[in-house]
């Protein structure tokens, strides 16, 4: 599918919960956020239909997200029937990587093809501090865990100025060996990422060229998202930025958001949308879906603007979204 600058559209980002077992301090208030009542989110009958409709449309690859999409009762059997529906190929997950450890094996077993774990500190207080929990261990066990199966890992920090720039060289490191690649994503200004400051990718880059060497451009892409990749003399897998205000890539962006209440978003800095489940529940045939996944194609803008002042800026933690 393309949309109007001639982009073509073939990446959905599914989030299937917004409540989560972390409340890292840029997505989800301490005290935890007002939880969305069961009925107003898709089931997952509902979201398999939304996603039919995207792949029939062209749409190959998909990934699971949240809140946390591990904690929706069901997220294995979810995945499984998402990998049969036609047409759709790619299908991973993201997970705060607390309980990636129990459900591994299943997620393998039900065709997962990779998995991003979203990891900000190898240390055990900053891990506190950044994500107000004490499920450090089971993270990290989850993430030596993925990286001993054969499944694609890949690890996501997101660097906050005075929380976590000690922890850019320690999880760098972990790109060393086992192929797991590291990638570095720029804070964006939404919700509670608003009142924090970013770690300048130029800032990251020095650091990580102090400790390792020079970083060289890769021309391989791992997977379906903007990361560009660097290589660094001795690792096996690759380092990673993901940067959308300093670097903008939206001249490339191939992806549109479903959230878990059932709003197709065209672009993440904007609250404007689709209401696909008020498509799905006024009993919306699947022709109806597709005009519905289409004209949210259509909406997609040439690009992002988080300073807008139109009434349309995105004010939702990311927890809500998806990511
Ligand atoms: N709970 C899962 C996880 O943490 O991977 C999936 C959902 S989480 C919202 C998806 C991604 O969004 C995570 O990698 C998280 O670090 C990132 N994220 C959340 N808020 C953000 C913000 N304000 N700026 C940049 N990334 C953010
Ligand atoms: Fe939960 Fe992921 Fe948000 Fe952290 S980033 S609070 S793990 S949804």
């Amino acid at each position: 599918m393309k949309d109007r600058f001639g982009r073509t559209i073939d990446y959905l980002r599914v989030s299937v919960t917004d409540r989560c077992s972390l409340r890292c301090l840029y997505c989800m208030p301490p005290e935890g956020a007002e939880m969305t009542a069961h009925g107003e989110i898709l089931s997952f009958e509902e979201i398999l239909r939304v996603c039919a409709a995207a792949a029939e449309l062209g749409v190959r690859k998909f990934k699971v997200t949240g809140g946390e999409p591990l904690v929706r009762r069901g997220i294995v059997p979810f995945v499984r029937a998402l990998k049969r529906v036609a047409g759709v190929g790619n299908v991973t997950l993201t997970t705060n990587g607390v309980t990636l450890g129990d459900f591994l094996d299943e997620l393998l077993d039900a065709g997962v093809d990779a998995v991003n774990v979203s990891l900000d500190t190898l240390n055990e207080a900053v891990f506190r501090r950044v994500t107000r929990s004490d499920n450090f261990e089971k993270a990290l066990r989850s993430v030596y865990a993925a990286r001993n199966t054969l499944l694609a890992l890949k690890l996501n920090c997101v660097p906050v100025r005075g929380i976590n720039e000690d922890d850019i060289v320690p999880l760098a490191e972990l790109a060393r060996e086992r192929g797991t690649a590291v990638r570095f994503i720029e804070l964006m200004p939404l919700g509670l990422g608003a009142k924090l400051s970013p770690v300048p990718r130029e800032e990251i880059f020095d650091r990580l060229q102090r400790a390792f060497g020079v970083l060289t451009p890769s021309e391989e892409r791992l997977g379906n998202g903007p990361a560009e990749y660097y290589s660094v003399a001795g690792f096996t897998g690759k380092i990673g930025f993901i940067s959308a205000l300093s670097h903008n890539f939206c001249g490339r962006c191939n992806r549109l958001r479903l959230t878990g209440t059932g709003l197709l978003k065209p672009c993440l800095s904007s609250d404007a949308g689709v209401d696909i489940k008020a498509v799905l529940r006024k009993g919306g045939d699947e022709a109806a879906v597709k005009r519905a996944v289409r004209a949210a194609v259509m909406l997609k803008p040439a690009r992002h603007d988080f300073s807008a002042n139109n009434g349309k800026h995105e004010t939702k933690n990311m927890f809500r979204i998806g990511g």
